[in-house]
């Protein structure tokens, strides 16, 4: 057995190393596979040519040293450009706001992690994360139970006759290309498996749990600890711990989940993971936990439909981008490029930025390895992003895709929303302040206009209420009373006791829906006490809700306090 399998492998080498050997050097009258097929060696070019029946190398023609390179006709040249990324309606980049802006922070209340938050959606990202570097270091380390074993002799499971070890061959390679492709060979992973020798043996049923939602991690990590303490954890950038893929219906199995556990034999402290259960072939699914191990992503589909197992549903006409970003579905090998930009893979010269600008027109370009721009950012608020980018998928995926990220959504409920449907060539589109037109597109990318309106701006949602609202102790500002109520003909009248602050902001909503904006006083210089703010515009026989926030400096800076909703209601009709 063993000197046939050597036997074997001194043939594959053989045969591997032939053909590209005399693809290299062809010799004139010697056999070639296809006429027509130039081959250059040694400063002669060979030409396949048919002669009688068979394709040989022709005698060659020689070449003439630092041969220039051909200059392309007037013609071709035009042929060859991209007319719209040239467009010199294009506002330059002096016209635009700085990335920093665009940059902006994370506002989700949750995540924090050892009393520090991670900032999952937003920049800076988390110490945590790789985002920046071209590379990043992966160990797997299997994990083995008495009734679960990781292994190596083939066994026949459904279509498959295939071991653990197999499958875990046959698929590293698939992830290392998927973090190639996606990034544009901007990233990449170097991915090491543990010997046997070091591999995880727990004498033990598997104790872990494939449904979703429930957190295997504490368990792994408290087994570790206890059976496994010498094990080192330092030198990767994530642990990939990985079952064996079981029997077909074995329980226990099926599930996927990434985290930062704390782990006592590491320098650090943490360590980034995953862990995969019963999903070795699962690409995707992989680069999904990666993502959220190696970056700091976070999950953009909606949790409660994961826990109840129902399909997606559309949120009026926008949804969680199932369709463009793998950390909404699993299944997906495609970034937004807001995750893109998050992570170093878009970089800051092929993003655009605005805020306040009335009208801009910008070139966006859906060719991932150009160097033009591809995505425009605008800042609504902070921790709040409009993005529109160029897709050239078929049929209807085809257009300007517009998307909501919003930061003071929580991971799992949606802080991704995207647009159901692309605008192309033509169309135009309001949304949340923003109207964007599409003036033009080819095969390259769009040719787009941004026009601020007044239409449905955008309103940041008030935290979530503290219970010692109002007069946070902690806060500088100190409200001591407070009411809104109707003041004559389809206005109203706040009035504030409040101390501490140089300026405020009150604007008036829908009670349900919060983008609806009656009123609003933007921010204002004033810190008189008691503060009186007159309120108009408003329509009869309706809800209200109202907002108010205090900031200790001018122009809205500072820190903020914000009060609780008071409502209006039932203005008589004039
Ligand atoms: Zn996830």
């Amino acid at each position: 057995m063993q000197r046939k399998s050597h036997l074997a492998l001194a043939i594959v080498v053989l045969l591997s190393l032939s053909s590209p050997v005399y693809a290299a050097a062809p010799k004139a009258g010697s056999k070639c596979t296809k006429a027509g097929q130039t081959s250059t060696s040694a400063g002669i070019k060979y030409t396949c040519v048919k002669s009688g029946k068979k394709l040989v190398w022709n005698k060659g023609v020689a070449l003439k040293k630092s041969e220039p390179a051909p200059v392309p006709s007037a013609e071709t040249k035009a042929e060859v450009k991209n007319l719209l990324s040239s467009d010199p309606r294009i506002t330059p980049l002096s016209a635009l706001t700085s990335m920093d802006i665009c940059k902006t922070v994370d506002k989700t209340p949750d995540y924090a992690w050892g009393g520090k938050i991670l900032h999952r959606n937003g920049f800076p990202r988390p110490d945590t994360s790789v985002a920046g570097k071209k590379s990043a270091k992966i160990l797997v380390v299997p994990i083995i139970f008495n009734d679960l074993p990781f292994r190596e002799e083939k066994i026949q499971r459904g279509q498959v006759f295939s071991s653990d070890v197999d499958l875990l061959n046959e698929t590293i390679p698939l992830i290392k290309e998927s973090f190639k492709s996606l990034s544009v060979q901007r990233f990449e992973v170097e991915i090491d498996v543990l010997p046997k020798s070091q591999w995880l043996v727990f004498n033990r049923d598997n104790p872990l749990s494939g449904v979703w939602g429930v957190d295997n991690f504490t368990t792994l990590m408290e087994i570790i600890e206890k059976e496994k303490p010498d094990f080192n954890f330092d030198g990767y950038d994530t642990f990939a711990f990985i079952s064996g893929n079981g029997l077909p219906g074995q329980m226990g199995l099926g599930s996927a989940q990434a985290s930062h556990p704390r782990v006592k034999n590491s320098k650090s402290g943490f360590i980034n993971a995953i862990l995969m259960l019963g999903g070795i072939t699962n690409t995707t699914l992989w680069v999904h936990e990666f993502g959220h191990s190696l970056f700091s992503f976070e999950d953009l589909y909606l949790f409660s439909q994961a826990s109840s197992g129902t399909t997606r549903q559309k949120l009026g006409n926008v949804s969680v981008p199932s369709k463009w970003d793998l950390m909404s579905d699993s299944n997906k090998v495609s970034l937004l490029g807001w995750n893109k930009f998050l992570i170093g893979w878009l970089y800051d010269s092929e993003v655009r930025c605005i805020s306040e600008q009335k009208s801009t027109i910008h070139y966006l370009s859906n060719r991932e390895t150009s160097n033009d721009t591809k995505l425009l950012t605008i800042n609504l608020a902070p921790g709040v992003t409009l993005a529109a980018e160029a897709k050239n998928a078929s049929g209807t995926d085809k257009g300007l895709l517009l998307y909501l990220i919003d930061t003071y959504t929580s991971h799992g409920e949606g802080p991704v929303l995207t647009q159901n449907s692309l605008i192309t060539k033509g169309q135009s589109k309001s949304w949340l302040g923003w109207q964007f037109n599409v003036l033009d597109s080819n095969e390259e990318g769009v040719l787009i206009e941004a026009v601020k309106t007044d239409i449905d701006k955008f309103v940041p949602p008030p935290p979530k209420p503290a219970d010692n609202n109002p007069g946070q102790p902690t806060s500088p500002i100190r409200v001591t009373r407070g009411e809104v109520v109707p003041n004559g003909s389809l206005q109203g009248r706040a009035t504030w006791n409040v101390t501490g602050h140089e300026s405020y902001r009150l604007y008036v909503t829908d009670v349900v829906d919060f983008q609806k904006v009656y009123f609003e006083t933007g921010y204002v210089n004033d810190s008189r006490n008691p503060l009186v703010i007159d309120i108009k515009g408003l329509v009869c026989k309706k809800e209200f809700r109202t907002m108010t926030e205090f900031f200790t400096e001018k122009n809205g800076k500072g820190e903020r306090l914000v009060m609780p909703s008071f409502q209006l209601r039932d203005l008589p009709c004039p």
